[in-house]
């Protein structure tokens, strides 16, 4: 079957792989997100690697799905604590190879409602790992720096709670609307902005990481009484929320390319040409 696979140097490219074997269902994909933690693992994943994980597929009894990326054992202390991408199971793969094949091996999925076509439900994994980092934010101001697909997913969770939500970007074109005094929130989707959160939020406030924010300083967070909290991956209960929420989310449709056309798919994300881009084999 066809697949983007990392070559040698690292590099994504088109090639004839084998069938997926091993445990969990095989499905037909139909469509997969390109998302920003698959960029940075281009060069660095081994050889043979295929990325994707933002998965609609075709189960064998005709049925569109969702695929659960990774997924706690629902038992442990880590798990029982909310925990679960912490969980010792959590690294185990339920998408084999990857979701950027025209065929994989799934461990989990929900399935979609009629009404949401196979583009826009590559957002429900997205969404979901959105919808269990926003439980981590408290309620009033918030910022949301770093305005891409991710920003944008939080915005419109935030709004739709009622919460004031600001975002900024280093991107121009990405800016929404800036903060006019400090804030209750912030939650960091972009590489970087680490110290600047710490002197936006308001003392006693929040941070949340939801992207590698780079070195922090830590005397902020003594002096200013703040709370840096965590946030990564999703959970089974989260899926099923965004397949509920994804209708009444407004974003734009993604741009859908075929696998052939991954290096155009890369340099739209790269550049921040495209909101978000979708793969369909
Ligand atoms: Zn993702
Ligand atoms: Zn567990």
């Amino acid at each position: 079957m066809r697949a983007v696979v990392l070559g040698a140097r690292g590099e994504p490219e088109l090639a004839d792989i084998d069938e997926p074997a091993g445990g969990g269902e095989p499905v037909r994909v139909l469509a997969c997100g390109l998302c920003g933690s698959d960029v940075e693992k281009i060069g660095v994943a081994p050889a043979g690697t295929v990325l994707g994980h933002e998965v609609v597929a075709e189960t064998a009894d005709g049925r569109r799905v969702a695929l659960v990326h990774h997924s706690g054992c629902g038992s442990c202390p880590r798990c029982r604590a909310g925990h679960e991408s912490t969980c010792e199971r959590f690294p185990e793969p339920t998408i084999v190879p990857g979701g950027f094949a025209e065929r994989v091996r799934a461990g989990g999925w929900l399935e979609l409602p009629a009404d949401v076509s196979d583009a826009r439900g590559t957002f429900v994994e997205p969404l979901a790992c959105v919808l269990r980092g926003a439980e981590r934010v408290p309620r009033g101001r918030v910022l949301v720096v770093g305005n891409g697909f991710i920003g944008r997913l939080f915005g419109a969770v935030l709004t739709r709670r009622g919460d004031e939500v600001f975002a900024i970007d280093r991107e121009p074109a990405r800016a929404g609307r800036p903060p006019d005094g400090p804030v209750d929130a912030v939650v960091l989707c972009a590489a970087g902005g680490g110290e600047a959160a710490l002197r936006t939020v308001e003392p006693g406030g929040t941070v949340l990481l939801f992207a590698d924010a780079g070195v922090v300083p830590v005397d902020p967070i003594y002096r200013r009484e703040l709370t840096v909290i965590g946030s990564r991956s999703a959970s089974p209960r989260h899926m099923a929320e965004a397949v509920a929420l994804l209708p009444e989310i407004d974003l734009p449709d993604p741009t859908v390319l075929p696998l052939e056309r991954f290096d155009e798919a890369l340099a739209l994300h790269r550049g921040a040409g495209a909101l978000k881009v979708v793969l369909t084999p």
